[in-house]
């Protein structure tokens, strides 16, 4: 059986759990997360990064320090995760969404400027699959509008848009160590990423219960308090350790899902020519992670059959978004500006491949004969 994703691990991870197992301090902010954090800035070359306990606490973190308020509009795509629009209606955002890009996916750079209204406080990008948004054009639109700009590269760790790491280029961004992204805290992970050095302290105190407790720890302050709404988005010790053990390999990693990503890419080759499918795009100036491959068929009916055939040569294929501004909690909450050209098509031709760290080359090769089976 061939399952559609795997956690990854890399050998060290066990021995990392337990020094942080035996240690006195398994509380959130130990040596691993001290570790995590400064591998992240001077990696990615971030000003401030934050563990969360999952991205979507990240996203919820942004959302707080971008003080959105009841009424505020918030522009993302429609073709994303639950979580890019929960953390901001949270907070009593109405959201915005807009269509996306046929071939990345992405939200479409040139459709954003009619959603902005004065009611607007920020832009959500998602890094479809670890594939850059547009991020120049859309950084000067938000600059020109006074928009706040909010990365969600849950699925984009060790991609780049012109040389600089996604999640690295917004206000904030937000990663995702999720056992099905590139690489896991022990299942559940996250981490905020503070480009804007305005949102660092208050970050730290939104993250402590609203307290300055980061202040008393670094001994500028003697007592420490209540001083801010907040609540506790510290993973333990434990996500950390676990998450170290994947960053020292985080090249090796990369560099594997790579070369499967590129397997796939060219044993498909021929069946995009012949018009079957169509194979991901990877525009200019933009360096991907191969978090993910996908295929897209004619539509959903072929999509429902190929799910099926691949079944039953157990291999597990899977589908995704449903698209939320169609879902029952997007239509209380959001609303769809201009129209749906691609958001609802292209989900509904999607398929994603089994994608994991410990794949083989020879496993994608029989994955590819079977779909060239299929279309056969
Ligand atoms: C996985 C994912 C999230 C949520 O990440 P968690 O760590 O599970 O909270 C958010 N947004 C996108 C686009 C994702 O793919």
């Amino acid at each position: 059986m061939i399952p559609f994703n795997k956690p990854p691990y890399t050998g060290n991870e066990e021995q990392y759990l337990l020094t942080a197992a035996r240690s006195s301090a398994m509380a959130g902010d130990g040596q691993f997360s001290k570790k995590c954090e400064q591998w992240f800035e001077t990696t990615f070359n971030v000003n401030k990064c934050l563990l969360t306990p999952n991205c979507t606490q990240a996203l919820e973190m942004a959302a707080i320090l971008l003080d959105i308020q009841p009424g505020d509009e918030v522009i993302m795509p429609s073709y994303t995760f639950v979580s890019t629009a929960n953390a901001f209606v949270l907070r009593g955002a109405k959201v915005i969404f807009v269509d996306i890009r046929q071939d990345t996916l992405n939200i479409d750079e040139n459709k954003i400027a009619d959603a902005i209204t004065p009611k607007t406080k920020a832009i959500v990008v998602v890094h479809y699959a670890g594939v850059a948004c547009e991020m120049d054009s859309i950084m000067t639109l938000a600059n020109d509008n006074n928009i706040f700009v909010v990365e969600d590269a849950a699925q984009g760790v060790m991609s780049n848009y012109k040389g600089k790491a996604l999640g690295t280029i917004g206000h904030l961004g937000a990663y995702s160590f999720h056992e099905t992204k590139n690489y896991t805290s022990g299942g559940e992970g996250g981490l905020l990423l503070i480009n804007d050095p305005e949102f660092v302290e208050r970050a730290e105190i939104i993250r402590e219960k609203g307290t300055n407790r980061s202040k008393f720890f670094r001994g500028m302050i003697d007592k420490y308090s209540w001083v801010d709404v907040g609540s506790s988005y510290l993973p333990s010790e434990l996500q950390a350790a676990y998450l170290w053990g994947q960053l020292e390999k985080a090249e090796e990693i990369n560099e594997k899902r790579l070369s499967l990503w590129n397997r796939y890419a060219n044993n498909l080759q021929s069946l995009a020519l012949s018009q079957h499918i169509e194979l991901p795009t990877i525009p200019q100036g933009c360096i991907h992670n191969a978090h993910m491959f996908y295929i897209k068929v004619a539509d959903i009916k072929i999509r429902s059959k190929f799910i099926a055939f691949l079944k039953e040569s157990d291999i597990h294929s899977v589908f995704h978004y449903i698209p939320l501004h169609s879902a029952e909690a997007g239509l209380k909450h959001g609303i769809f500006s201009g129209s749906d050209v691609y958001t609802t098509k292209e989900s509904e031709r999607l398929i994603r491949l089994p994608m994991y760290f410990s794949l083989s080359l020879e496993d994608v090769d029989m994955i590819c004969n079977k779909i060239n089976t299929f279309f056969a």
